[in-house]
């Protein structure tokens, strides 16, 4: 697992990180889909939780300042409300809509990130904020390919899929 004193600089190195474990995630991931262990659902929520007991996302922000959600039309219902705005002027004002036909913000980092990385709008958040990175997700073996992805993005994610190996690495499908 890898450990940096200061989480901008593992999130600085984290690219290329995910870049070398790439071809190891992908085995793995085609391995786990094949046969899935039984008890996987409460080995993500077990890593998950391990992982954010020393994850302070309030140090990093990466998800925000890179990507950002999608927004659902609950979502935007909501959040529009919060803002005492009709649901149209927010997706003028905020979002647009890209190539899967889905609501994005319009730019990255998040418009709604403070500078001390924190949420203004914590309490009324996209489900997919609350929802990042997925990996206390069930059946997280069928979002591999998202994961692959995440773990570019996201140093816990990162260390989640580095001990979810460690962790399986005497399981083998057959
Ligand atoms: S969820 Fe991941 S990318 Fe987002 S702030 Fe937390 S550690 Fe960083
Ligand atoms: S809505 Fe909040 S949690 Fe979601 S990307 Fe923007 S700042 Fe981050």
């Amino acid at each position: 697992m890898y450990y940096f004193y200061n989480m901008q600089d593992f999130v600085n190195n984290l690219p290329k990180l995910a870049k070398d474990k790439h071809n190891e995630n992908k085995k793995f991931f085609a391995k786990l889909k094949k046969k899935p262990p039984k008890d996987l659902d409460y080995v993500m929520m077990d890593l998950n939780e391990k992982e954010f007991d020393r994850t302070d996302c309030l140090q990093c922000a990466n998800c925000c300042k890179t990507t950002g959600p999608l927004f659902t039309d609950k979502d935007v219902e909501r959040i529009a409300k919060h803002f005492k705005m009709k649901t149209q002027q927010f997706i003028e004002q905020y979002l647009r809509i890209d190539e899967d036909n889905d609501y994005v913000l319009q730019a990255v980092p998040c418009s709604f990130l403070g500078a001390d990385n924190y949420c203004s709008i914590y309490e009324v958040r996209p489900k997919a904020c609350r929802e990042f990175p997925h990996t206390d997700r069930k059946k997280f073996q069928q979002i591999s390919n998202l994961t692959l992805k995440n773990v570019a993005i996201c140093p816990a994610a990162f260390n989640i899929v580095e001990a979810m190996k460690f962790r399986l690495q005497n399981y083998k499908p057959t």
